[in-house]
């Protein structure tokens, strides 16, 4: 009796050494290929004369503004001294960004949907032609074109995405009947879509985009677009974001669409990133349908930052991080799964 006590006693214990020891575990990272699906062939000046500095996560970086001010000023000083931890400074000619990006590719063993204008995405493919997906940059009204000649365009340069589709940054929501046409060519195509939803930079309207409005963030409006064209292959960047439950709600009735995770995880802390749109995503049951996307623009460090932040989310498993880095854009994106 006595030794059966003591068997249940050192039983507990074991088990609380083991539940001790797994909380202070490290996190498991992933270490296979990835495939980034919101990657951006810009120029090195796109952002700004450069080297630009860059600080994440950008939601705090200002954190207040008074409007007797000109937001893009406070902006432009805040950034002549930064002062942060793991500053990152963008690379001051095209070739140098390229060169940057295609080692952090290399390095992490990277695939790249790399969104561009197709005068300029040949720069980039030719760096590193079997690490990049080229995938066309389309905004209305600037884009606007007659159907043929844009399919022209995607079938003259080998085009596998159309996107990012930036409309929003133009005022333009996400049913406007403009984009019939297109919707329409790449479901003949079948090609994947990729529509930018979400936040852009802090204080969009004030720096540089006067017509981004909020309200097209919302995934809601999307929905008579994917009643009428149920063959549609649509990713939204940035999931949307901060709209998470219109989001679940969207992926729940339109089983197609999926998500990409677009620099998200370093625009807000990453608390809250975790916590209330990661893994309530996950929770809801979308962790196959959510991929990973760095949204590398100037700063090629934000790539290896990025995969950082996803591998340390305490709440996801080896095998749920490696459905965000590979399996769910292979699937999404019908490459040969080789690994
Ligand atoms: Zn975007």
């Amino acid at each position: 009796m006595k030794n059966y006590f003591l068997t249940i006693i050192l039983c507990l214990l074991h088990i609380g050494i083991m539940a001790q020891t797994d909380e202070s575990k490290p996190y498991a990272p992933y270490k296979g290929p990835i495939i980034d699906v919101h990657l951006h062939a810009f120029h090195a000046d796109a952002n700004g004369p450069p080297p630009l500095p860059f600080c994440v996560p950008i939601s705090t970086m200002i954190q207040h503004f008074d409007p007797k001010d000109i937001w893009m000023d406070v902006v432009m000083k805040a950034s002549e001294n930064p002062d942060c931890e793991g500053l990152l400074w963008s690379p001051e000619t095209d070739e140098e960004l390229i060169k940057q990006t295609v080692e952090q590719l290399h390095k992490y063993n990277i695939t790249a949907v790399l969104s561009g204008e197709v005068d300029f995405l040949p720069d980039w493919l030719e760096a590193a032609p079997d690490r990049f997906i080229p995938s066309l940059k389309f905004s209305l009204p600037a884009d606007e074109m007659p159907v043929d000649s844009l399919e022209t365009i995607i079938r003259a340069n080998d085009i596998q995405v159309l996107g990012e589709i930036g409309n929003q940054y133009h005022g333009i929501a996400p049913n406007d009947s403009r984009m019939d046409k297109y919707w329409e060519l790449a479901v003949k195509l079948d090609i994947p879509v990729a529509v930018h939803l979400g936040s852009g930079p802090p204080g969009a309207p004030y720096l540089g985009f006067p017509n981004y409005r909020v309200k097209f963030s919302n995934p809601l409006q999307l929905e008579e677009v994917l009643n009428k064209y149920p063959r549609l292959r649509m990713s939204v960047m940035h999931y949307g974001e901060p709209f998470i439950d219109e989001m679940i709600a969207m992926m729940y009735s339109y089983p197609q669409l999926y998500v990409d995770l677009g620099g998200i995880m370093w625009t807000y802390p990453k608390a809250y990133f975790y916590e209330y749109h990661l893994k309530k995503m996950v929770l809801a049951g979308y962790g196959k349908r959510i991929m990973f996307g760095s949204d590398s623009m100037n700063w090629p460090g934000l790539i290896g930052k990025s995969i950082d932040i996803i591998n340390e989310a305490p709440f996801l498993s080896l095998a749920q991080k490696e459905d965000i880095f590979y399996n769910n854009a292979a699937r999404f994106l019908r490459l040969e799964i080789k690994k």
